[in-house]
């Protein structure tokens, strides 16, 4: 609804409001201003159990972030809390590099992870034999149809062997 509609929609609504209350008793309007001074009573106390609500639910994400264990947590799971902000999640950028095999790792990833401190030597790879080459470089018109086929076979079979 645009804004023009809104208030034609809006002055519509109070011109019936205002017919209605011409037209209404006395009986029915101390009744009605009865209810309204009620509301505008309650509405500080409901404001105030608005807010105590929306603080222990903050508490509560509070705590839920700071623990120390995250046992269970995924069965108290909350869309409002950031969970990737934490300091336990956030594990940055993969850009420690490995002295002896050049692996990337992240910052905390222990030294031999990767290859044992150099104790593992990996051997390079070979440049894979006709056609393979071709189709694997995707410059020729076969690679251009065949590459699709095998990102789509390797997909089924990386889902398949987990
Ligand atoms: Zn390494």
């Amino acid at each position: 609804m645009s804004t023009n509609q809104t208030t034609t929609a809006n002055a519509i609504e109070r011109r019936k409001a205002t017919e209605r209350r011409t037209q209404e008793s006395s009986k029915h309007r101390d009744e009605r201003l009865r209810l309204q001074r009620e509301r505008s009573r309650a509405a500080p106390e409901q404001h105030v159990a608005r807010y105590r609500a929306q603080d222990q639910e903050r508490q509560q994400t509070s705590r839920a972030l700071t623990r120390t264990s995250f046992f269970r947590l995924a069965f108290e799971y909350s869309a409002d809390i950031n969970y990737s902000a934490h300091s336990k999640i956030a594990i940055g950028p993969m850009d420690q590099i490995c002295q002896y095999c050049q692996a990337l790792k992240f910052r905390y990833e222990p030294p031999g992870m990767c290859c044992s401190l150099g104790k593992v030597v990996f051997l390079s790879l070979l440049s894979p034999p006709e056609p393979l080459q071709l189709l694997l470089a995707g410059k020729s018109n076969e690679a251009y149809h065949e590459k699709p086929i095998i990102v789509r076979y390797n997909f089924r079979h990386g889902r398949t062997s987990n």
